[in-house]
């Protein structure tokens, strides 16, 4: 039987706003404008999925998808250092895969998917960052928003029978709107791309706005059965903090 775990962000606040974490089995969305911190919570979570947590968790590797090329190896040694890890061990357990285009970035879960095959139970975190990117490039014309909608749709569901059939949380960045102009300082007015289809897909969405200096301000985005309230969390060289 699989048992569902969680991984922490960094963040003991940011874990509580979440029910305990990232959840196994399922997709989490995180979005917000450039800078909220996206990239950094994906780098923590690099790390923290490697080490132990409750219910038995025992860690394990983690497979990363870059679609901006913003994967750096130097900040994974820091956050390790933060946790008293072996920075050489930490960045031996994680998978790096870069996508060139949105249709590349599907292929990649043939590769992803055959990987966890093999080392069943071993990899406990698959994170894409960011999964809108490319796919606003390839299709940024009017007419071709329905098939982007389609190809997304096809994404979005691998990525959900991959977490279920290999008990491993998914965890994806996402962009917003930028319908309002510049970007506005009321989150609530903040958008993620990808329409229903993203919504539908995505089991939990966290909100990202900038607070003052390092500290983010995170939200849970339209949730059946969590809390909609507010908590604020530090970005740090140590990664994702309180
Ligand atoms: P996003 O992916 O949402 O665009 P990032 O996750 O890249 O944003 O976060 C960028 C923020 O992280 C910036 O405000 C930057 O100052 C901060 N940051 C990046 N590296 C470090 C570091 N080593 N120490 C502290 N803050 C950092
Ligand atoms: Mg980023």
């Amino acid at each position: 039987r699989k048992q569902i775990f969680k991984l922490s962000t960094g963040s003991s606040k940011l874990d509580k706003l979440l029910g305990g974490g990232i959840e196994s089995m399922s997709i989490t969305e995180v979005f917000g404008e450039f800078r909220t911190g996206k990239t950094q919570l994906s780098h923590t979570l690099c790390v923290t999925a490697q080490m132990p947590g409750p219910n038995g968790y025992i860690g394990g590797k983690v497979m990363f998808i870059d679609t901006e090329h913003t994967f750096r190896p130097e900040r994974l040694r820091a956050i390790a250092e933060r946790f008293n890890l072996d920075q050489t061990a930490v960045l031996e357990n994680i998978l790096y895969a870069r996508a060139y285009n949105s249709e590349h970035q599907y292929e990649l879960l043939n590769s992803v998917a055959a990987k966890f095959h093999e080392e069943a139970g071993i990899f406990k975190l698959l994170i894409v960052d960011s999964v809108m990117a490319l796919f606003r490039v390839d299709f940024s014309g009017r007419g071709e928003m329905a098939d982007r909608q389609q190809k997304l749709g096809q994404l979005m569901s691998r990525l959900q029978k991959i977490s279920e059939e290999y008990n491993v949380a998914v965890f994806v960045t996402n962009q917003i709107t930028s319908d309002f102009g510049a970007a506005p300082a009321d989150a609530d007015l903040q958008k993620p791309v990808g329409g229903n289809i993203l919504a539908h897909a995505s089991t939990t969405r966290l909100a990202l706005k900038k607070g003052k200096g390092r500290r983010r301000v995170a939200k849970i985005y339209d949730s059946p059965d969590l809390e909609e309230s507010e908590v604020t969390f530090a970005i740090t060289s140590g990664g994702i903090d309180d």
